[in-house]
């Protein structure tokens, strides 16, 4: 046994300051050998042992490993061993807490003093830890009750993860389906806060919720996400149910079953659907609006203009002498040509117009808000920009004919068909031009004419 040096006065080690001389006082001292700077407990008296549980084997558990997460949280403190141990320091008591297994929050009184080391020691220093006083200050058993060993039999032979959880958030038992899912011993996570079994964000609203359960004793279901101690994490269907212990303690009682693989496959079903989403309501080629949705769209305008009595106008635009391109620089380059002209008229119109690849070489343009003048004149001036462009790596130049119409309550087939005759005229006019189409009269002019034939004008 190395010799202490308790400062202020150097004592010998047949004293009651060295380790078994205080067991004569009933102190518990513990002596830690610091190798580069780590503390490794190398010894301890029989009043330590029994007192912190110790047991005889060796290597020893440190006691310093169930330092109360709970006061010491996040960074942790420096092991005692490592103070500064000043002639101060060993002077006067210091006060840490330790929560062990199955034991209650105890309260260590202890001094810190260095060790003279023995010549044969060489330079490894020594530190005594004399623990002079032990207090329990709550009694929280720290596994359930033996009055309970029916439960935790039951409990612990369950396939899914069961752990329960006290007032203040330690974890009280873990069944074994628990301790294999986590990845951690039995004795790694009793007593340990459930904060260890969380991803650090989780940590507040977890215990929050967790203070919350106890107060409104909620049967609870739900979807959280817990790390492994491997670092992974994985999501769990939490199931709790808040229960007494024999001392009439309220408990959450957590039953937990790893739905990881189901999340995954969710999400790639909701990624596939998506995906199919998108490839049902989109054109290959420009990724514009296709035909099919584009009509869906028309007809939600058209509705939302009917309730609201907003304006609507709609535009059938058409490449004039397409097919020449085709022709003459093949069909790669009239597709070049297609998805430019796609992005060009996407800069051109506002974001509240909805541009829709008909067909072929055809667009429609919904142009919601406005009337059928208002549509000729921005798709002039769409036009007017798209003749200073130049599209595709031949730099062609190319226009379009259109036909603008209005929503007056007729049906969309029958407004599809009014843009439709007037980007005929268009066509016919020469091309790179906008024709309205005549207004249909609406429902109460139509109802009108047929009550008053003779106002008909
Ligand atoms: P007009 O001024 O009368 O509209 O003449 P046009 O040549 O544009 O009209 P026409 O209907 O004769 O030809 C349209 C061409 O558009 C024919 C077709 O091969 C071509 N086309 C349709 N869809 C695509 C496509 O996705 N890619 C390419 N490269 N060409 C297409
Ligand atoms: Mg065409
Ligand atoms: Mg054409």
């Amino acid at each position: 046994m190395v010799a202490s040096k308790n400062s202020p006065s150097h004592q010998t080690a047949e004293g009651p300051s060295t380790p078994d001389g205080l067991d004569t006082l009933n102190i518990a001292a513990l002596i830690y050998r610091l190798d580069a700077g780590v503390p490794l407990l190398a010894d301890a008296n029989e009043t330590a042992k029994r007192q912190l549980h110790l047991g005889d084997g060796f290597p020893m558990a440190d006691p310093w490993q169930w330092l109360d997460a709970h006061r010491y949280p996040a960074a942790g403190l420096d092991h005692p061993a490592l103070l500064n141990v000043s002639s101060e320091n060993s002077r006067q008591w210091q006060c840490f807490h330790i929560r062990q297994h199955a034991q209650p929050l105890q309260a260590l009184k202890l001094k810190i003093s260095p060790l003279e080391t023995r010549a044969d020691e060489g330079a490894t220093r020594h530190v005594l830890i004399a623990i002079g006083e032990i207090t329990a200050i709550d009694d929280t058993p720290g596994l359930l009750p033996q009055a309970q060993p029916h439960l935790r039999q039951v409990l612990g032979n369950l396939p899914m993860g069961v752990c329960i959880i006290d007032l203040e958030g330690y974890l009280r038992l873990v069944n074994h389906a628990f301790c294999e899912f986590f990845g951690y011993a039995e004795s790694e996570l009793l007593n340990a806060h459930f904060r260890k079994l969380l991803p650090s964000q989780h940590h507040q609203a977890a215990e929050k919720q967790h203070a919350a359960s106890f107060l409104e004793a909620l049967e609870q279901r739900r979807a959280v996400e817990v790390r492994l101690h491997d670092g992974s994490s994985r999501t769990v269907i939490i199931e709790d149910t808040i229960s007494h212990d024999e001392a009439g303690r309220p408990q959450r009682i957590a039953f937990l079953v790893d739905i990881t693989e189901r999340c995954d496959i969710e999400r790639r079903l909701q990624e596939k659907n998506r995906r199919l989403e998108y490839l049902a309501t989109r054109d290959d080629l420009t990724g514009l609006h296709n035909r099919r949705f584009g009509l869906e769209l028309l007809e939600q305008t058209l509705e939302r203009s009917q309730r609201y009595g907003e304006k609507v106008a709609i535009a059938m635009l058409d490449l004039d002498h397409f097919k020449e391109i085709n022709d003459r620089y093949g069909h790669a380059v009239g597709d070049e040509v297609l998805t430019e002209f796609s992005h060009f008229m996407i800069g051109a119109l506002r974001s509240s117009d909805t541009l829709v690849r008909w067909g072929g070489e055809e667009f429609l343009v919904i142009l919601p808000g406005v009337d059928r003048f208002s549509a000729q004149t921005t798709i002039d001036r769409v036009l007017k920009q798209l003749r200073q462009r130049t599209l595709s790596t031949f730099r062609l130049r190319v226009s379009f004919s259109a036909g603008v119409g209005e929503y007056r309550d007729q049906m969309s087939k029958r407004l599809l068909e009014e843009v439709d005759h007037a980007l005929y005229q268009a066509k016919s006019a020469g091309r790179g031009c906008v024709s309205i189409a005549p207004v249909s009269s609406t429902c109460q002019e139509r109802c009108h004419a047929r009550m008053f034939p003779s106002f008909q004008g």
